[in-house]
């Protein structure tokens, strides 16, 4: 015998029970004997439930909701049945119309909703859709029967969630089957008492039906046919990455679905485990997907060492906590004796080893009862001063990692903490079953999504990891760095299962955000429709609320009001590349506090295009500075610009002429005068020598003035190049004689002994400096081990290109990790 259960979905209209029809006809051909067990159609139950409570309001408000009950039920008959026997099945249905009517009426003036009246009412969605289906069916099929549970299942009269009887109800079901061969159509989810007063047996409790009339009489096998393709790694409503398991035990079964994964109801596994029956997870909407077989043992998967992650996202967490708890037996027992006395269940309890506390947490339509309760059973401690008042907080997720291959793997809850961990989010409580089967752990309820999703990465997807950006400024280096990433995501995806989004992306008026990724070939339009200004704190409050795992905060500006964010944003366990050298060129406490702060949380903070664009300067340092090397000198240009410049002027034009051709060209700053002071170079300077471990402040650095005072002094960009003319003879006349000895000009930044400064120097031919070209950077680095000959890095030290290149290369780093 195989049983197959249709949950609400599968039947939620005409269309979805004849795709079932063909299941079921199919099968009919294939086996012996079947039983079919059916839901209320998709979302009855709910309306049911609302339509009770409603009406013990006293109101009748229920009652267009009633009729459009009974409409949809009509509805899906008419299409399904002809002509000839509709009229018979729109009676029945009529008839369960009248009689639910009638109850809730009563519900109405009594203004009284008691469980075992709202079981009654419940009991109406079942009885239609079977009744429906059994009729639709009987027109395809020999023998069919409409089932009514209650002939057939027994319950005590704990309305609401029964328990069932188990060694009646099995001899019941025997009886029914021994008795005729017909195939029947079973209301799932409800039953009776022995005094034939209708219960139910939980929400989602025809998965259950089907469980016990599979297990009496030891069915080959149990169907649950749903809207999914089988029990999945993860709620894909809440981890879109998450796909269907092929196998998986009845122990990680029943953990999942305990711990909240409601695509099985768990007391469905118990009576299937007992009799070694395989329960079959299938979809109705894609019937030739295998599903997930759920048996005694899985083969074959020992690589799966998680095989699924469920979450509660309502838990109350409760503490119990006081000296007077220190070494005293029986608090415990104490404690959920009075939480069981109340029929409240526990679902995770944690204990600190020193005694001091407990927590335990519940559903939250408990915690009022449970927090009385437990005050109650210590009020002679509370008032003794030994034990504090319960501590509630209601704002809890639980999440548990579940698998058998996790017993004895070691750094399987190391890699569980440290997902959680890298991504700023904090855990309140842990458990662990001594099974080993499952990790499970309560964190704030807005940081759920977001962990389950990280977590769903490192256990599944540990090769495929996404990073999301929030980027602010989209000048020149901006726009270079969207188009790099454009044309590179789909390499990252294929070869190096990097999936890179841009989540959050402003310019100076607008922002935009998507959790999903911007479409990168319209940002543009994006950007310039968006109703959203751009305001800082506004874009760090919405990159926090969408609180995406792995984000990182990309600053394409110069502004010193985002560096001055940094802090915040690395607080919330975001990482930082940029190129901007605001932040690390302020205080040397701020540079300091930040590197600092990030180690702390666990989360980078890089700016390798601080200092020579694109050019791997920072990096090196920090390679040679960590396998132990000691850095003494640093010798360096470092400003394109002012590389650029030199070069030129080495061909005899004069420097004045240079400039100007310069900003021309857009190779300075629209005033050159922040080129040519020295102050840019000093910046970077500055954060050589503070990566080397030297406490440097800006004004530390001597910069020797290229140009006398009075040429900076100027009023106006024009007064200033007509001073330059004036005062640039010096420059002009030293030029000449450097020429003529074989020497070049250069503008050096050195840091030799702690000591940073930058001078106008000239280098002969021999000198690493002296053939440069373009914009060409070069930093010499003098060690310990690079004594004689310098380690030497060279290339183009400006270019929107190369910078963006070098912010990318920090971004994939980090995504890498
Ligand atoms: P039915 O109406 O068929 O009984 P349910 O809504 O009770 O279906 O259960 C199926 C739903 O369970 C799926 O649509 C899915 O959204 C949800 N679900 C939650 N966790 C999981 C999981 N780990 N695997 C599959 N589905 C899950
Ligand atoms: N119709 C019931 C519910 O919605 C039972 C079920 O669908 O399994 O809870
Ligand atoms: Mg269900």
């Amino acid at each position: 015998m195989k049983v197959l259960k249709f949950g609400g979905s599968s039947v939620a209209d005409a269309e979805r029970i004849e795709s079932l029809s063909k299941i079921i006809i199919n099968e009919h051909e294939r086996n012996a004997q079947i039983a079919v067990v059916v839901s209320a159609l998709k979302g009855v139950t709910d309306t049911l439930i609302n339509m009770g409570t409603t009406a013990s309001t006293g109101s009748d408000v229920y009652l267009s909701d009633l009729e459009t009950l009974h409409d949809r039920h009509n509805k899906v008959a008419k299409k399904l049945i002809s002509q000839k026997d509709l009229f018979d099945l729109l009676t029945i249905i009529e008839s369960y119309f009248n009689d639910l009517s009638d109850t809730l009426h009563g519900v109405r003036l009594v203004k009284e909703l008691s469980d075992r009246t709202l079981d009654l009412i419940m009991s109406y969605g079942e009885q239609l859709s079977a009744t429906i289906i059994a009729a639709f069916l009987r027109l395809k099929l020999p023998d069919i029967e409409y089932l009514d549970a209650r002939k057939i299942i027994v319950t005590n009269r704990a309305f609401g969630s029964a328990s069932i009887d188990e060694e009646v109800t099995y001899q019941k079901i025997r009886n029914y089957f021994n008795e005729q061969n017909k195939l029947p159509v079973i209301t799932g989810f409800i039953a009776a008492t022995s005094a034939q007063e209708t219960t139910t047996l939980g929400r989602g409790g025809s998965d259950f039906t089907a469980s016990i009339v599979g297990a009496a009489m030891n069915a080959d096998a149990i169907e649950i046919w749903t809207d999914v393709d089988g029990v999945m790694t993860a709620d894909p409503r809440k981890v879109p990455k998450a796909f269907a398991v092929p196998q998986m035990s009845y122990q990680e079964l029943m953990e999942m679905s305990h711990f909240g994964a409601e695509v099985v109801y768990p007391p469905t596994i118990a009576p299937a485990m007992r009799y070694k029956i395989p329960i079959w997870i299938k979809n109705t909407f894609r019937p030739n997907v295998d599903g997930t077989k759920v048996t005694v043992e899985v083969n074959n998967q020992k690589n799966m060492l998680v095989r699924g992650i469920s979450s509660v996202d309502n838990v109350s967490l409760l503490r119990l906590e006081g000296n007077g708890m220190i070494g005293i037996p029986g608090v415990a027992s104490r404690l959920f004796g009075a939480l069981a006395r109340n029929q409240i269940s526990v679902m995770i309890i944690t204990q600190a080893s020193s005694e001091h506390s407990i927590c335990f947490g519940i559903l939250p339509e408990y915690y009022k009862l449970a927090r009385d309760v437990v005050d109650q059973e210590f009020s002679l401690e509370r008032s003794a001063g030994l034990i504090d008042p319960v501590v509630v907080d209601n704002d809890v997720s639980m999440i548990a990692v579940v698998g058998e291959n996790m017993s004895e793997m070691p750094g399987v809850s190391g890699r569980f903490f440290g997902a959680l961990g890298r991504n700023g989010v904090n855990v309140i409580a842990i458990a662990q079953g001594s099974s080993e089967f499952n990790i499970t752990c309560l964190i704030n309820k807005k940081d759920e999504s977001k962990a389950l999703n990280v977590i769903h990465d490192e256990f599944f997807l540990s090769n495929v990891a996404t990073i999301n950006l929030f980027l602010i400024g989209t000048g020149l280096i901006g726009q270079a760095l969207i188009k790099q990433i454009k044309l590179q995501v789909e390499y990252l995806r294929n070869d190096f299962n990097l999936e890179v989004k841009v989540c959050g992306l402003a310019d100076r008026k607008t922002m935009l955000f998507d959790s999903d990724g911007i479409d990168l070939s319209c940002w543009r339009e994006g950007l310039s429709n968006s109703t959203q200004s751009m305001e800082v704190n506004e874009f760090i409050r919405q990159m926090n609320e969408a609180n995406l795992g792995r984000s990182i905060f990309v600053d394409c500006t110069a502004s010193d009001l985002v560096a001055s964010k940094y802090a915040e944003v690395i607080n919330s366990s975001i990482s930082v590349v940029t190129p901007n050298k605001r932040a690390n060129s302020s205080s040397y406490q701020e540079y300091k506090q930040l590197n600092k702060l990030a180690r702390l949380r666990g989360v980078d903070f890089y700016y390798e295009t601080n200092v020579g664009a694109g050019l791997p300067i920072i990096s090196t340092i920090h390679d040679l500075l960590l396998s132990g090397d000691k850095i003494h000198r640093i010798e360096a240009v470092l400003s394109g610009t002012l590389s650029y410049i030199f070069n030129e002027f080495q061909q005899g034009i004069p420097f004045h002429t240079i400039v100007q051709k310069a900003q021309k060209l857009g190779y300075t700053e629209p005033d050159p005068r922040e080129d040519l002071n020295g102050m840019d170079v000093a910046r970077k300077i500055l954060i050589l020598a503070r990566e080397c471990g030297h406490a440097l402040e800006l004004e530390d650095v001597t910069v020797e003035a290229l140009l006398p005072q009075a040429v900076f002094d100027a009023e106006s960009i024009d007064q200033f190049f007509s001073l330059l003319g004036e005062h640039s003879k010096g420059l002009n006349d030293r030029r000449d004689q450097v020429v003529k000895q074989g020497k070049a000009l250069r503008y050096i930044a050195s840091f030799v002994d702690g000591v940073a400064s930058i001078k106008l120097e000239d280098v002969d031919a021999l000198h690493p400096f002296y053939s440069l070209s373009g914009s060409d950077n070069i930093v010499a680095i003098y060690s310990s081990r690079y004594n004689d000959q310098p380690l030497v890095i060279k290339g183009a030290g400006a270019g929107a290109d190369v910078t963006a290149g070098g912010v990318f290369a920090d971004v994939i780093k980090i995504g890498k990790r």
